[in-house]
């Protein structure tokens, strides 16, 4: 499944990122921006996140999930519209020379941790 490699680069990124000095670090927290492009499903990888942070300072943290919408703009009229889907085919002129200008977005945008105990 595709979304188990994401959640298992998540872990990987946020326990690298913690602060060294805390002692018992718990995640609460990590916050995400999807595009719509980047072919994730939110629940999928909520799934995959909870197996693969079992016994890592993640384990239990609430994955926020922020979906970015497909921003395409026609190469040939300049015309730009928000998309819901991949699009590839201008919506005023039928050009095909559309570029996506966002939509493909993996990102981790912050990350909550507190010192338990
Ligand atoms: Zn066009």
């Amino acid at each position: 499944m595709h979304e188990m490699g994401i959640a298992m680069e998540i872990i990987k990124i946020v326990t690298d990122s913690i602060p060294k000095h805390l002692k018992n670090p718990k995640v609460e927290k990590i916050n995400l921006k999807v595009g719509k492009l980047a072919a994730v499903v939110p629940e999928s990888l909520r799934f995959c996140f909870e197996v693969v942070s079992q016994n890592t300072p993640a384990e239990g943290a609430l994955l926020h999930i922020e979906e970015i919408p497909v921003n395409a703009m026609c190469q040939s009229c300049s015309y730009s519209w928000t998309a819901i889907e991949p699009v590839f085919i201008c919506e005023k002129c039928n050009s095909g020379s559309v570029d996506l200008l966002t939509g493909r977005e993996l990102d981790i945008v912050s990350i909550e941790v507190e010192e338990d105990g």
